[in-house]
Protein backbone atom coordinates (compact mmCIF):
# COMPACT_ATOMS: atom_id res chain seq x y z
CA UNK A 1 0.00 0.00 0.00
CA UNK A 2 2.72 2.33 0.34
CA UNK A 3 3.34 3.14 -3.24
CA UNK A 4 -0.64 4.30 -3.54
CA UNK A 5 -0.65 8.13 -4.24
CA UNK A 6 -3.47 9.55 -1.98
CA UNK A 7 -4.67 13.05 -2.65
CA UNK A 8 -8.09 14.86 -1.64
CA UNK A 9 -10.07 12.81 -3.90
CA UNK A 10 -8.65 9.37 -2.97
CA UNK A 11 -8.89 6.41 -3.57
CA UNK A 12 -10.86 5.37 -0.53
CA UNK A 13 -11.01 1.59 -0.85
CA UNK A 14 -8.03 -0.32 -2.88
CA UNK A 15 -9.16 -3.76 -2.65
CA UNK A 16 -7.29 -7.25 -3.43
CA UNK A 17 -9.49 -10.48 -4.05
CA UNK A 18 -7.91 -14.13 -4.72
CA UNK A 19 -9.39 -17.26 -5.37
CA UNK A 20 -7.77 -20.48 -5.45
CA UNK A 21 -10.27 -22.22 -7.23
CA UNK A 22 -10.91 -19.79 -10.01
CA UNK A 23 -7.49 -19.53 -10.46
CA UNK A 24 -7.28 -15.91 -10.47
CA UNK A 25 -6.35 -12.79 -8.82
CA UNK A 26 -8.11 -9.28 -9.15
CA UNK A 27 -7.91 -5.67 -7.68
CA UNK A 28 -11.04 -3.47 -7.10
CA UNK A 29 -10.50 0.52 -6.68
CA UNK A 30 -13.01 2.63 -5.10
CA UNK A 31 -11.11 5.83 -6.11
CA UNK A 32 -14.24 8.62 -4.93
CA UNK A 33 -18.15 8.44 -4.20
CA UNK A 34 -19.11 11.67 -3.63
CA UNK A 35 -21.11 12.19 -6.27
CA UNK A 36 -22.84 8.94 -5.99
CA UNK A 37 -21.77 4.89 -6.31
CA UNK A 38 -18.90 4.78 -8.20
CA UNK A 39 -19.11 2.84 -11.81
CA UNK A 40 -15.88 1.43 -13.97
CA UNK A 41 -14.92 -1.47 -16.01
CA UNK A 42 -13.53 -4.53 -15.49
CA UNK A 43 -10.44 -5.09 -17.14
CA UNK A 44 -9.02 -8.42 -17.75
CA UNK A 45 -5.48 -9.07 -18.70
CA UNK A 46 -2.84 -11.20 -17.62
CA UNK A 47 -0.51 -7.89 -16.96
CA UNK A 48 -3.42 -5.70 -15.42
CA UNK A 49 -1.37 -3.70 -12.54
CA UNK A 50 -2.69 -2.36 -9.56
CA UNK A 51 -0.71 0.98 -10.79
CA UNK A 52 -2.94 0.95 -13.48
CA UNK A 53 -6.14 0.32 -11.79
CA UNK A 54 -5.72 3.17 -9.67
CA UNK A 55 -4.94 5.69 -12.42
CA UNK A 56 -8.32 4.61 -14.27
CA UNK A 57 -10.06 4.60 -11.13
CA UNK A 58 -9.18 8.11 -10.57
CA UNK A 59 -9.86 9.01 -14.74
CA UNK A 60 -13.40 7.58 -14.13
CA UNK A 61 -13.91 9.81 -11.52
CA UNK A 62 -13.02 12.83 -13.20
CA UNK A 63 -15.32 11.45 -16.23
CA UNK A 64 -18.07 10.71 -14.42
CA UNK A 65 -17.71 14.22 -12.70
CA UNK A 66 -17.37 16.44 -15.83
CA UNK A 67 -20.29 14.69 -17.44
CA UNK A 68 -22.53 15.79 -14.71
CA UNK A 69 -22.92 12.06 -13.94
CA UNK A 70 -24.59 10.76 -10.88
CA UNK A 71 -21.71 8.81 -10.04
CA UNK A 72 -17.80 8.31 -8.73
CA UNK A 73 -14.87 6.69 -9.73
CA UNK A 74 -14.28 2.97 -9.85
CA UNK A 75 -12.32 0.13 -11.56
CA UNK A 76 -10.96 -3.48 -11.28
CA UNK A 77 -8.72 -5.54 -12.89
CA UNK A 78 -8.89 -9.48 -13.17
CA UNK A 79 -5.80 -10.49 -13.39
CA UNK A 80 -6.43 -13.68 -16.22
CA UNK A 81 -6.37 -14.60 -19.73
CA UNK A 82 -9.42 -12.90 -21.26
CA UNK A 83 -9.71 -15.94 -23.92
CA UNK A 84 -9.58 -18.09 -20.92
CA UNK A 85 -12.57 -21.20 -21.18
CA UNK A 86 -13.29 -20.30 -17.43
CA UNK A 87 -13.98 -17.10 -17.54
CA UNK A 88 -17.67 -17.72 -16.80
CA UNK A 89 -16.62 -19.33 -13.75
CA UNK A 90 -13.90 -16.49 -12.33
CA UNK A 91 -16.40 -14.14 -13.40
CA UNK A 92 -19.24 -15.30 -11.24
CA UNK A 93 -16.54 -15.89 -8.27
CA UNK A 94 -16.11 -12.42 -8.90
CA UNK A 95 -19.10 -11.06 -8.38
CA UNK A 96 -19.59 -13.00 -5.52
CA UNK A 97 -16.65 -11.14 -3.79
CA UNK A 98 -17.87 -7.88 -4.53
CA UNK A 99 -21.21 -8.81 -3.80
CA UNK A 100 -21.36 -6.73 -0.84
CA UNK A 101 -19.36 -3.56 -1.88
CA UNK A 102 -22.53 -1.40 -2.81
CA UNK A 103 -21.02 1.51 -4.10
CA UNK A 104 -19.20 0.05 -7.09
CA UNK A 105 -21.04 -1.00 -9.98
CA UNK A 106 -19.28 -2.64 -12.64
CA UNK A 107 -19.13 -2.24 -16.19
CA UNK A 108 -17.41 -3.45 -19.45
CA UNK A 109 -13.46 -2.74 -20.34
CA UNK A 110 -10.99 -4.91 -22.34
CA UNK A 111 -11.58 -8.16 -22.30
CA UNK A 112 -15.03 -7.93 -20.90
CA UNK A 113 -18.21 -7.78 -22.79
CA UNK A 114 -21.83 -7.55 -22.22
CA UNK A 115 -21.88 -11.55 -21.71
CA UNK A 116 -19.90 -10.83 -18.35
CA UNK A 117 -21.75 -8.32 -17.67
CA UNK A 118 -24.77 -10.41 -17.76
CA UNK A 119 -23.17 -13.05 -15.56
CA UNK A 120 -22.51 -10.24 -12.59
CA UNK A 121 -25.86 -8.48 -12.70
CA UNK A 122 -27.06 -12.23 -12.67
CA UNK A 123 -25.15 -12.73 -9.74
CA UNK A 124 -25.15 -9.38 -7.53
CA UNK A 125 -28.53 -7.41 -9.40
CA UNK A 126 -25.96 -4.69 -10.80
CA UNK A 127 -23.77 -3.71 -13.79
CA UNK A 128 -23.98 -1.62 -16.63
CA UNK A 129 -22.97 -2.32 -20.65
CA UNK A 130 -25.86 -5.50 -20.65
CA UNK A 131 -26.84 -7.13 -23.47
CA UNK A 132 -30.20 -5.49 -24.96
CA UNK A 133 -32.04 -8.90 -24.67
CA UNK A 134 -31.93 -7.87 -20.56
CA UNK A 135 -32.86 -4.32 -21.24
CA UNK A 136 -29.06 -2.92 -21.70
CA UNK A 137 -27.65 -0.77 -24.04
CA UNK A 138 -24.69 -2.52 -25.08
CA UNK A 139 -21.75 0.30 -25.26
CA UNK A 140 -20.16 -1.43 -27.30
CA UNK A 141 -22.51 -2.89 -30.22
CA UNK A 142 -23.80 0.63 -30.18
CA UNK A 143 -20.63 2.02 -30.30
CA UNK A 144 -21.07 4.74 -27.39
CA UNK A 145 -17.79 5.86 -27.23
CA UNK A 146 -17.06 6.17 -30.98
CA UNK A 147 -19.68 8.50 -30.94
CA UNK A 148 -19.12 10.30 -28.36
CA UNK A 149 -15.43 10.92 -30.39
CA UNK A 150 -16.65 11.83 -33.47
CA UNK A 151 -18.83 14.74 -31.75
CA UNK A 152 -15.43 15.61 -29.77
CA UNK A 153 -14.00 15.68 -33.29
CA UNK A 154 -16.56 17.89 -34.53
CA UNK A 155 -16.04 20.88 -32.29
CA UNK A 156 -12.23 19.91 -32.09
CA UNK A 157 -12.61 20.79 -35.54
CA UNK A 158 -14.40 23.74 -35.82
CA UNK A 159 -12.01 25.05 -32.86
CA UNK A 160 -8.67 24.64 -34.79
CA UNK A 161 -10.24 25.53 -38.52
CA UNK A 162 -9.79 22.38 -39.59
CA UNK A 163 -13.02 20.98 -41.33
CA UNK A 164 -14.18 17.63 -40.48
CA UNK A 165 -15.24 16.95 -43.65
CA UNK A 166 -12.00 15.11 -45.48
CA UNK A 167 -9.89 15.17 -42.90
CA UNK A 168 -7.68 12.43 -42.76
CA UNK A 169 -7.44 10.00 -39.87
CA UNK A 170 -4.97 7.43 -37.98
CA UNK A 171 -6.79 5.30 -35.45
CA UNK A 172 -4.71 2.85 -33.03
CA UNK A 173 -6.76 -0.02 -31.89
CA UNK A 174 -9.34 -1.36 -33.95
CA UNK A 175 -11.59 -3.01 -31.37
CA UNK A 176 -15.05 -1.61 -29.57
CA UNK A 177 -13.82 1.74 -29.57
CA UNK A 178 -11.62 2.05 -32.95
CA UNK A 179 -14.64 0.52 -35.10
CA UNK A 180 -17.16 2.18 -33.78
CA UNK A 181 -14.76 5.93 -34.12
CA UNK A 182 -13.96 4.49 -37.46
CA UNK A 183 -17.82 4.42 -38.44
CA UNK A 184 -19.21 7.43 -36.67
CA UNK A 185 -16.23 9.59 -37.79
CA UNK A 186 -16.71 8.56 -41.73
CA UNK A 187 -20.26 9.28 -41.45
CA UNK A 188 -18.59 13.29 -40.87
CA UNK A 189 -17.50 12.61 -44.21
CA UNK A 190 -13.65 11.88 -42.71
CA UNK A 191 -11.27 10.10 -44.50
CA UNK A 192 -10.12 6.80 -42.61
CA UNK A 193 -6.24 6.57 -43.46
CA UNK A 194 -5.11 4.18 -41.25
CA UNK A 195 -5.94 1.51 -38.73
CA UNK A 196 -3.70 -0.72 -36.50
CA UNK A 197 -4.42 -3.55 -34.09
CA UNK A 198 -1.73 -6.04 -31.99
CA UNK A 199 -0.88 -7.32 -35.58
CA UNK A 200 0.31 -4.18 -37.22
CA UNK A 201 -1.14 -1.22 -39.43
CA UNK A 202 -2.66 -0.78 -42.52
CA UNK A 203 -2.34 2.79 -44.66
CA UNK A 204 -3.57 3.87 -47.83
CA UNK A 205 -3.61 7.50 -47.98
CA UNK A 206 -6.77 7.75 -50.59
CA UNK A 207 -8.78 6.22 -47.41
CA UNK A 208 -9.90 2.59 -45.87
CA UNK A 209 -13.51 1.45 -46.27
CA UNK A 210 -14.46 0.71 -42.75
CA UNK A 211 -17.35 -1.78 -43.65
CA UNK A 212 -14.42 -3.93 -45.50
CA UNK A 213 -12.58 -3.04 -42.48
CA UNK A 214 -14.52 -4.81 -40.00
CA UNK A 215 -15.18 -7.55 -42.41
CA UNK A 216 -11.36 -8.32 -42.54
CA UNK A 217 -11.23 -7.98 -38.72
CA UNK A 218 -13.82 -10.25 -38.70
CA UNK A 219 -12.96 -12.69 -40.94
CA UNK A 220 -9.14 -12.77 -40.27
CA UNK A 221 -8.73 -11.17 -36.65
CA UNK A 222 -6.77 -8.76 -38.04
CA UNK A 223 -6.83 -5.13 -40.41
CA UNK A 224 -3.64 -6.31 -41.88
CA UNK A 225 -5.88 -8.55 -43.40
CA UNK A 226 -7.32 -5.79 -45.68
CA UNK A 227 -5.48 -5.99 -49.54
CA UNK A 228 -6.19 -2.63 -50.42
CA UNK A 229 -3.39 -0.56 -48.15
CA UNK A 230 -0.09 -0.85 -47.03
CA UNK A 231 0.31 -3.49 -44.77
CA UNK A 232 3.05 -3.06 -41.71
CA UNK A 233 3.56 -5.52 -38.95
CA UNK A 234 4.52 -2.64 -36.39
CA UNK A 235 1.70 -1.85 -35.12
CA UNK A 236 3.32 1.63 -33.45
CA UNK A 237 4.25 2.96 -36.89
CA UNK A 238 0.60 3.97 -37.26
CA UNK A 239 1.62 7.54 -34.72
CA UNK A 240 3.53 8.40 -37.74
CA UNK A 241 1.22 8.22 -40.35
CA UNK A 242 0.19 11.29 -42.19
CA UNK A 243 -2.88 12.51 -40.87
CA UNK A 244 -4.90 15.48 -39.12
CA UNK A 245 -6.57 13.22 -36.59
CA UNK A 246 -4.85 10.80 -34.30
CA UNK A 247 -7.43 8.66 -32.65
CA UNK A 248 -5.48 5.84 -29.52
CA UNK A 249 -7.80 3.41 -28.73
CA UNK A 250 -5.85 0.78 -27.47
CA UNK A 251 -4.04 0.53 -24.70
CA UNK A 252 -2.46 3.21 -21.81
CA UNK A 253 0.82 5.27 -22.04
CA UNK A 254 1.40 4.67 -26.02
CA UNK A 255 2.41 8.39 -26.56
CA UNK A 256 5.59 9.13 -24.63
CA UNK A 257 8.31 11.77 -25.30
CA UNK A 258 9.91 8.82 -27.38
CA UNK A 259 7.14 9.42 -30.71
CA UNK A 260 5.45 12.78 -29.60
CA UNK A 261 8.13 14.12 -32.60
CA UNK A 262 6.72 11.59 -34.83
CA UNK A 263 3.30 12.26 -34.91
CA UNK A 264 1.90 14.53 -37.94
CA UNK A 265 -1.53 15.00 -36.62
CA UNK A 266 -2.92 18.27 -35.34
CA UNK A 267 -5.55 16.91 -33.01
CA UNK A 268 -5.15 14.16 -30.99
CA UNK A 269 -8.57 12.60 -29.89
CA UNK A 270 -7.72 10.21 -26.71
CA UNK A 271 -10.40 6.92 -27.20
CA UNK A 272 -8.43 5.22 -24.82
CA UNK A 273 -7.84 5.97 -21.16
CA UNK A 274 -4.40 7.58 -20.67
CA UNK A 275 -3.16 7.21 -23.74
CA UNK A 276 -0.52 9.46 -23.34
CA UNK A 277 1.53 9.88 -20.58
CA UNK A 278 1.84 13.59 -18.50
CA UNK A 279 5.13 14.50 -20.13
CA UNK A 280 4.10 13.91 -23.98
CA UNK A 281 0.85 15.89 -23.15
CA UNK A 282 2.97 18.93 -22.45
CA UNK A 283 5.18 18.83 -25.39
CA UNK A 284 2.33 18.10 -27.29
CA UNK A 285 0.42 21.37 -26.30
CA UNK A 286 4.51 23.40 -26.69
CA UNK A 287 3.90 21.91 -30.58
CA UNK A 288 0.78 23.39 -31.23
CA UNK A 289 -0.72 19.88 -31.02
CA UNK A 290 -4.14 19.85 -29.76
CA UNK A 291 -4.51 17.04 -27.66
CA UNK A 292 -8.38 16.27 -26.08
CA UNK A 293 -8.09 14.27 -22.93
CA UNK A 294 -9.33 10.81 -22.39
CA UNK A 295 -12.09 12.13 -19.90
CA UNK A 296 -13.50 14.48 -22.15
CA UNK A 297 -12.85 12.86 -25.62
CA UNK A 298 -14.31 9.36 -24.55
CA UNK A 299 -16.77 9.43 -21.75
CA UNK A 300 -19.68 8.69 -24.70
CA UNK A 301 -19.04 4.79 -22.55
CA UNK A 302 -19.82 6.22 -19.27
CA UNK A 303 -22.44 8.42 -20.35
CA UNK A 304 -24.55 5.53 -22.11
CA UNK A 305 -24.02 3.39 -19.20
CA UNK A 306 -25.22 6.09 -16.45
CA UNK A 307 -28.75 6.39 -18.83
CA UNK A 308 -28.42 2.41 -18.93
CA UNK A 309 -28.27 2.47 -15.03
CA UNK A 310 -31.30 5.62 -14.62
CA UNK A 311 -33.17 2.81 -16.97
CA UNK A 312 -33.53 5.90 -20.26
CA UNK A 313 -33.65 4.99 -23.91
CA UNK A 314 -31.02 5.00 -26.79
CA UNK A 315 -32.20 7.32 -27.86
CA UNK A 316 -32.00 10.17 -24.57
CA UNK A 317 -28.77 7.99 -24.16
CA UNK A 318 -27.31 9.04 -27.36
CA UNK A 319 -28.61 12.36 -27.42
CA UNK A 320 -27.31 12.94 -23.59
CA UNK A 321 -24.02 12.09 -25.22
CA UNK A 322 -24.08 14.78 -27.99
CA UNK A 323 -25.34 17.64 -25.54
CA UNK A 324 -22.62 16.78 -22.45
CA UNK A 325 -19.19 16.17 -24.72
CA UNK A 326 -20.06 19.19 -26.91
CA UNK A 327 -20.77 21.44 -23.89
CA UNK A 328 -17.94 19.48 -22.17
CA UNK A 329 -15.24 20.09 -25.05
CA UNK A 330 -16.01 23.50 -25.87
CA UNK A 331 -15.64 24.39 -22.39
CA UNK A 332 -12.19 23.31 -21.77
CA UNK A 333 -10.93 24.02 -25.58
CA UNK A 334 -12.09 27.49 -25.19
CA UNK A 335 -10.84 27.57 -21.36
CA UNK A 336 -7.14 26.08 -21.96
CA UNK A 337 -6.99 28.83 -24.54
CA UNK A 338 -7.78 31.62 -22.97
CA UNK A 339 -5.41 30.37 -20.20
CA UNK A 340 -2.92 28.92 -21.85
CA UNK A 341 -3.26 25.86 -20.08
CA UNK A 342 -2.65 22.72 -21.15
CA UNK A 343 -6.33 21.40 -21.89
CA UNK A 344 -6.15 17.90 -19.28
CA UNK A 345 -5.31 20.68 -16.85
CA UNK A 346 -8.41 22.62 -17.35
CA UNK A 347 -10.39 19.83 -17.61
CA UNK A 348 -8.86 18.30 -14.25
CA UNK A 349 -9.44 21.30 -12.37
CA UNK A 350 -13.33 21.66 -13.64
CA UNK A 351 -14.32 17.99 -12.70
CA UNK A 352 -11.60 18.37 -9.21
CA UNK A 353 -13.60 21.34 -8.42
CA UNK A 354 -17.54 19.44 -8.48
CA UNK A 355 -16.22 16.49 -6.85
CA UNK A 356 -14.76 18.63 -3.66
CA UNK A 357 -17.99 20.52 -3.33
CA UNK A 358 -19.66 17.63 -3.08
CA UNK A 359 -17.40 15.92 -0.57
CA UNK A 360 -17.90 19.45 1.31
CA UNK A 361 -21.72 18.52 1.27
CA UNK A 362 -20.87 15.44 2.68
CA UNK A 363 -18.75 16.06 5.35
CA UNK A 364 -15.83 15.22 4.17
P1 LIG B 1 -10.99 -3.78 -27.13
O1 LIG B 1 -10.37 -4.85 -26.33
O2 LIG B 1 -12.31 -4.00 -27.75
O3 LIG B 1 -9.99 -3.34 -28.32
C1 LIG B 1 -8.66 -3.04 -28.14
C2 LIG B 1 -7.99 -3.06 -29.50
O4 LIG B 1 -6.66 -2.58 -29.35
C3 LIG B 1 -7.89 -4.42 -30.17
O5 LIG B 1 -8.17 -4.27 -31.56
C4 LIG B 1 -6.41 -4.80 -30.01
O6 LIG B 1 -5.93 -5.62 -31.04
C5 LIG B 1 -5.79 -3.45 -30.09
N1 LIG B 1 -4.45 -3.35 -29.53
C6 LIG B 1 -3.95 -3.89 -28.40
N2 LIG B 1 -2.66 -3.56 -28.28
C7 LIG B 1 -2.35 -2.80 -29.36
C8 LIG B 1 -1.18 -2.16 -29.82
N3 LIG B 1 -0.05 -2.22 -29.13
N4 LIG B 1 -1.24 -1.46 -30.98
C9 LIG B 1 -2.38 -1.39 -31.68
N5 LIG B 1 -3.52 -1.96 -31.29
C10 LIG B 1 -3.49 -2.67 -30.16
O7 LIG B 1 -11.02 -2.48 -26.18
P2 LIG B 1 -11.96 -1.22 -26.30
O8 LIG B 1 -13.19 -1.45 -25.51
O9 LIG B 1 -12.04 -0.80 -27.72
O10 LIG B 1 -11.12 -0.15 -25.45
C11 LIG B 1 -9.97 0.46 -26.01
C12 LIG B 1 -9.50 1.56 -25.05
O11 LIG B 1 -10.53 2.52 -24.88
C13 LIG B 1 -9.12 1.13 -23.64
O12 LIG B 1 -8.08 1.97 -23.20
C14 LIG B 1 -10.36 1.41 -22.83
O13 LIG B 1 -10.07 1.63 -21.47
C15 LIG B 1 -10.81 2.69 -23.50
N6 LIG B 1 -12.23 3.00 -23.34
C16 LIG B 1 -13.18 2.11 -23.76
C17 LIG B 1 -14.50 2.46 -23.66
C18 LIG B 1 -15.58 1.55 -24.20
O14 LIG B 1 -16.72 2.02 -24.30
N7 LIG B 1 -15.28 0.33 -24.60
C19 LIG B 1 -14.88 3.68 -23.11
C20 LIG B 1 -13.89 4.56 -22.69
C21 LIG B 1 -12.55 4.21 -22.82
Amino acid sequence: MDNIRYDELGPRKVIGLYSKRAGFRAIVVIDNTALGPAVGGVRVAETVTMDEVLRLARTMTLKCSIAGLPHGGGKAGIVADPRDPQKELYFRVFAKQIKDLAEYIPGPDMGSDEECMAWLRDEIGRSTGLPAEIGGLPLDKLGATGFGLSICARVACKFTGLPLDGAKVAIQGYGGVGRATAKFLSQEGAVIVAVSDSKGFVHNPKGLDPRELEDVKDTSGSVTGYKKGAISKKPDGVFAVECDILVPAATADVITPKNVDSIKARIILQGANIPATLEAEALLHERGILSVPDFIANAGGVIMAAMEYARRTKKEAFDAIEDKITMNTELVLERSRAENALPRAVAEMVARERVLKAMKYQGY
